[in-house]
């Protein structure tokens, strides 16, 4: 399967695999233009009919009629554990394990404050130099507040297992990187972790969707994942978190409120941590923003991990095979070619890469750039052809061969890259 791609350097064959693709219909979901290669899912995922049409319920149906008895009659107060266990099947997570709330650096400040309670005699939380920044500013600015001395070691994440040892108290690392795609062992990893007795907290927000996970095999501790990547939820959706049902009830949510409460309606001095994930609530549910990412996880039904990860594999392999064919010497592939060291993603190192990127976007390929030297693509089986595969780098060629990337309205850099 992941190798049928096999021979399909012309567009042709790759038309011939589109009309084989079993994924091929999903593709309707989505609400894209036509002539549009979006290889940004990986960043911004895209909009669905269905993720318009439940927000639109939301809004004319449940707000404006149910007004506030929707609360109760719409479901809004079960909706971040009843979509967390719609995740939870996407991460190999038990039904009750998974809770969808806040933002992603918010619920890993969560977790690892909770951990650190875990493990008092303790004193180093390790993570990757090569994470993404947000979770390193979290975990760095939080950790003064655990109440007792803790260090903060950002390690080359290579060198792992030397850093291991019995005054570690959690390990914190993002499984896919999100600037080279490559994706790293998450039981291997987790049960090393576990050996020197310290607990793992896993960051999802480039596998969550995007490569099958089994928390549950991988006896995985903590995790916590985007919703607006490979979820397609929707600009700043709500992320999610993953608390081992071993640990429920052990951990503790370190910021507490009322809907975390076991009865919040009882209006009680007292706190009583609710039962289960619950209790890592805080605030009241964006309801709004669960409904997008609540229709576009329906994107996901009926379809399997492994059939995505198959496709996700053919994809990000022809797009190398057909990189280092056409744009021989110009460009170093620094995705891991071997396939269970890749996320689904396939990163591009140039001098040239933001020009890069903003060229190809003019010509309708829109991939993203990631500092200071990476042109970054992300492969999303559910709506991408193999032909935009193709297409996207036949126009790679053209901007690269004319030099259209050194064009000057490419040199100064926007907000968002
Ligand atoms: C996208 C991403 C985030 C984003 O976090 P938010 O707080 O939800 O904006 C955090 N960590 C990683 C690894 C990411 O890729």
């Amino acid at each position: 399967m992941t190798d049928a791609h096999r021979g399909a350097t012309t567009r042709e064959s790759c038309a011939a695999l589109d009309a084989l693709d079993e994924l091929a219909p999903r593709r309707a979901d989505f609400a894209l233009a036509d002539g549009l290669i979006y290889l940004d899912g990986n960043s911004l995922g895209p909009l669905t009919r269905a993720a318009r049409e439940r927000v639109r319920a939301t809004l004319d149906d449940e707000w404006a009629r149910g007004l506030v008895a929707s609360w109760n009659t719409a479901g809004w107060m079960g909706a971040p554990t009843r979509i967390g266990d719609r995740i939870a099947r996407l991460i190999g997570a038990q039904p009750g394990e998974v809770l969808v709330a806040d933002t992603l650096t918010i619920l890993l400040a969560k977790l690892v404050l909770g951990a650190l309670d875990l493990r008092p005699d303790r004193h180093v939380v390790v993570s990757d130099a090569a994470n993404f920044h947000s979770d390193l500013y979290m975990v760095e600015s939080i950790v003064r507040r655990a109440g007792r001395p803790i260090t903060v070691r950002v390690i080359d994440r290579d060198t792992l297992d030397d850093e291991l040892d019995d005054d570690v108290a959690l390990v914190m690392l993002t499984h896919v990187d999100f600037r080279t795609g490559e994706m790293l062992d998450l039981a291997g990893v987790t049960e090393r972790v576990h050996a020197c007795g310290a607990l793992m907290l896993w960051d999802f927000a480039h596998s969550t969707g995007a490569v099958p996970l089994d928390v549950t095999a991988a006896k995985v501790d903590l995790a916590a994942g985007c919703g607006y990547k490979y979820l397609n939820g929707g600009p700043g959706a709500p992320a999610f978190l993953y608390v081992r049902s071993s640990w429920q009830g052990v951990i503790e949510n370190p910021l507490r409120g009322w809907l975390g409460h076991a009865r919040p309606f009882d209006f009680e001095r007292d706190y009583e941590a609710a039962p289960g994930v619950q209790s890592f609530v805080t605030s009241s549910p964006s309801v709004l923003a669960l409904s997008a990412l609540d229709g576009a996880l329906d994107a996901f039904e009926g379809v399997t991990m492994a059939a995505i990860r198959a496709k996700s594999l053919a994809l990000t392999d022809l797009f190398i095979e057909l990189v280092e064919q056409r744009l021989a010497g110009h460009f170093e592939v620094v995705t891991p070619r071997i396939h269970a060291r890749r996320g689904s993603q396939v990163s591009l190192r140039h001098h040239a890469a933001y020009g890069i990127v903003q060229a190809l976007i003019e010509r309708g390929v829109v991939g993203d750039f990631r500092a200071p030297d990476v042109c970054r693509f992300g492969f999303t089986p559910l709506y991408l052809r193999y032909v935009d595969v193709y297409d996207a780098v036949d126009r790679l060629v053209v901007v690269v061969e004319r030099g259209e990337y050194a064009d000057p309205r490419f040199a100064t850099r926007r907000a968002v890259t």
